[in-house]
């Protein structure tokens, strides 16, 4: 979820602004779509929709990076590359049996 680059973000976006000083190539979140949407729709409250979050990324074009990167840096909260922390989990599970 690229649109939280603000540093002047609120909890827990201002959060994630130490990982975007990591030297990762993130030249791919440029064209991150959520950067152009409301960040509070990729960090819904604990039991809240997640269906306008993983619809803005199933139209991303950088979604398969993002999710890469969320997984890479077993990030926690939010909606990242079209998928729940949760979701995630799962996947990260899956791809590790298929190596
Ligand atoms: S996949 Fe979703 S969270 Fe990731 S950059 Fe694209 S819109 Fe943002």
């Amino acid at each position: 979820m690229w649109g939280v680059m603000d540093e002047s973000a609120d909890e827990p976006l201002s959060k994630l602004w130490g990982l975007f000083q990591s030297g990762d190539d993130l030249s791919w979140q440029h064209k991150a779509l959520c950067s152009q949407t409301d960040p509070e729709a990729f960090f819904p409250e604990k039991g809240g929709s997640t269906r306008d979050a993983k619809r803005v990324c199933a139209q991303c074009e950088v979604r398969e990076q993002c999710l890469d990167w969320a997984i890479e840096h077993d990030e926690r909260f939010g909606i990242w590359g079209g998928m729940s922390e949760r979701e995630r989990r799962r996947y990260k599970k899956e791809r590790r049996g298929r190596a």
